[in-house]
């Protein structure tokens, strides 16, 4: 059973770094959360799936603040029940398997009722996403833009140089930016509430990749565009299906930070209200 496409949201923007950041060594045993690519022409590329996976912990963290619930992919851990944690799924199997039983309809409203709010907006095994981030495409090569550094390889207990072990790790410099979209398909008020108090959190800084307590993977989102459609709407559907250029397609919607503090504002309000009613 597909979804039916009723309503898109596009965010466009940069992400600009203000300070070098790290590309993942590939060495074993040295973490990095950011797989960076370089292109044929040795330019880096920040992989969509990298940014995306950023944008799941920053949701995960705000989703308290929100009144929204967030698995952390581990129900024993987070305390909230969630299809997507393999073992909350493995123990209850039966009931999946029951309501499987009834029909596509039983199974869908009960990975629904079943998965948390940030695993609604990201994906996950049983479920796809809502949201896809685009790859980060260099918008300023610059000379010298990939550089070597040394480093030592930390003992991760006490936190001093292992004798012996050093190896080197490329940087990228400062000011890098990197042209990139996001893509909601069928929002709740949820989702955008969400997603919105990400991109409030990343207008005003953030880190990425590995090294971010020496200094590096500072960034901060630069946000130029927010559009929409509404596929329900006669005249917006007709220029929709119609339009050749991708732009066209969608309507601007406005100042992002008005659009999202509204959505934002409103899950507040209904945090509030169910809060006041308990
Ligand atoms: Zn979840």
């Amino acid at each position: 059973m597909i979804e039916r496409l009723e309503r898109k949201l596009q965010i466009t923007g940069k992400i600009v770094f203000e300070t070098g950041w790290r590309i993942g060594s590939g060495r074993a045993g040295l973490t990095c959360d950011l797989g960076v690519l370089l292109d044929a022409e040795g330019l880096p590329l920040l992989p969509g799936s990298s940014i995306k996976g950023k944008l799941r912990s920053t949701c995960e963290a705000l989703a308290p603040a929100l009144n929204l619930k967030a698995c952390l992919l581990n129900s024993a851990f987070s305390n909230v029940d969630c299809a997507s944690d393999v073992k909350w799924y493995t123990k209850n199997r039966d009931d999946y398997e029951t309501q499987l039983r009834n029909g596509p309809f039983s199974q869908l409203r009960w990975i629904e009722a079943h998965t948390c709010d940030v695993c609604k907006l990201f994906g996950s095994p049983v479920r796809a996403a809502r949201l896809r981030c685009s790859d980060g495409r260099l918008v300023n090569p610059m000379p010298y833009l990939v550089s070597v550094r040394d480093g030592v390889v930390l003992d991760r207990d006490s936190h001093t140089a292992a004798e012996g072990l050093k190896y080197d790790y490329e940087t990228v410099a400062a000011g890098t930016a990197f042209e990139v979209s996001f893509d909601l398909d069928n929002p709740t008020p949820q989702d955008e509430a969400l997603l919105g108090a990400a991109l409030f959190e990343w207008a005003a800084g953030s880190t990425l990749g590995g090294f971010t307590s020496r200094g590096l993977g500072r960034f901060r989102l630069e946000i130029n565009a927010l559009r929409g459609v509404d596929l329900t709407d006669p005249q917006q559907r007709r220029r929709y299906l119609l339009e050749v250029q991708p732009h066209n397609k969608l309507s601007d919607l406005g100042d992002w930070k008005t659009y999202f503090q509204t959505k934002i504002d409103k899950q507040l309000q209904a945090a509030a209200t169910a809060a006041g009613g308990a």
